[in-house]
């Protein structure tokens, strides 16, 4: 369906938020994504996913792109893109990372660089209707101004907790943690397998997949462990 873009700024020193207008969008849930179709003056096209940050609800969707120098698609959404250009969206898709305010479980997330984006969508949702179970997200960044959403993070709500993690970051001024995310890491700073939490892990491939194994081994239950995988390696 088209779409149109309003406005784009810049989100990090690696990334760009788009707001785009769809006008036929059917709504979307918290932690669903969309896919992204460019089409190139000879014809050509190339797709790509893009998770939605914009809760349900939200006037125009937005999305977060994270520049791959490298990459066919995310550099012209990152330094090209301009309001007024239009392209081709389908969705919304998804399922996996879908977080809905009946939920009755508390929510584990964990994240990796831009695997953020759906979980600003659910933090928005979730401060929206309040008074839901409690949450909690586990972010790792490689350093401080590569964080997105940090606007929707420091929001402080009820029964919410944020814990960031910086994994190429060595500089003093950062007291929090830092590197990768162990099962150590990941015992001392997500809700327990007692609790019985709904998990959900975005991110790179690699990230993803040592991040849910992990999960596994602290005796979560992979029936409530869901996952999404961003793409190639990453970090
Ligand atoms: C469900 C889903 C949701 C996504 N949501 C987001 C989002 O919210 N924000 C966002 O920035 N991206 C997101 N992605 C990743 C996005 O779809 C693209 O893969 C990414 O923008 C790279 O596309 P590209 O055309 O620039 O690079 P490509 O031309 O596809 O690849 C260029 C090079 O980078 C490698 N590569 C591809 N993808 C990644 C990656 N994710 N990390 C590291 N290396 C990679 C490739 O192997 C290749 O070497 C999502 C992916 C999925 C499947």
């Amino acid at each position: 369906m088209p779409a149109r873009v309003v406005a784009t700024r810049p989100e990090t020193t690696h990334a760009s938020r788009l707001l785009l207008d769809v006008p036929a969008w059917p709504g979307h849930r918290a932690g669903n994504h969309l896919d992204v179709r460019l089409t190139a003056a000879d014809g050509y096209t190339a797709q790509r996913s893009y998770s939605i940050a914009s809760a349900p609800g939200e006037h125009g969707l937005s999305l977060v792109v994270e520049l791959l120098d490298d990459g066919e698609v995310s550099p012209w959404l990152v330094r090209e893109a301009r309001a007024g250009d239009e392209l081709e969206v389908n969705g919304p898709v998804g399922g996996h990372l879908e977080w809905t305010p009946g939920e009755p479980r508390p929510v584990q997330m964990v994240a990796g660089g831009s695997g953020v984006v759906p979980f600003l969508a659910v933090l928005t949702e979730r401060a929206r209707v309040g008074g839901v179970p409690a949450a909690r997200l586990l972010l790792s960044a490689r350093s401080p101004d590569e964080v997105i959403g940090a606007d929707t993070l420091a929001r402080p709500q009820p029964g919410l907790l944020v814990t960031t993690t910086m994994s190429r970051y060595a500089r003093p001024e950062w007291t929090g943690l830092r590197g990768r995310l162990t099962p150590d890491v990941l015992r001392q700073n997500t809700i327990g397998p007692g609790e019985r939490p709904l998990v959900l892990v975005c991110g790179p491939t690699a990230f993803v997949e040592a991040v849910a194994d992990g999960l596994l081994e602290l005796g979560h239950d992979p029936a409530l462990v869901r996952t999404e995988r961003f793409g190639a390696s990453g970090g």
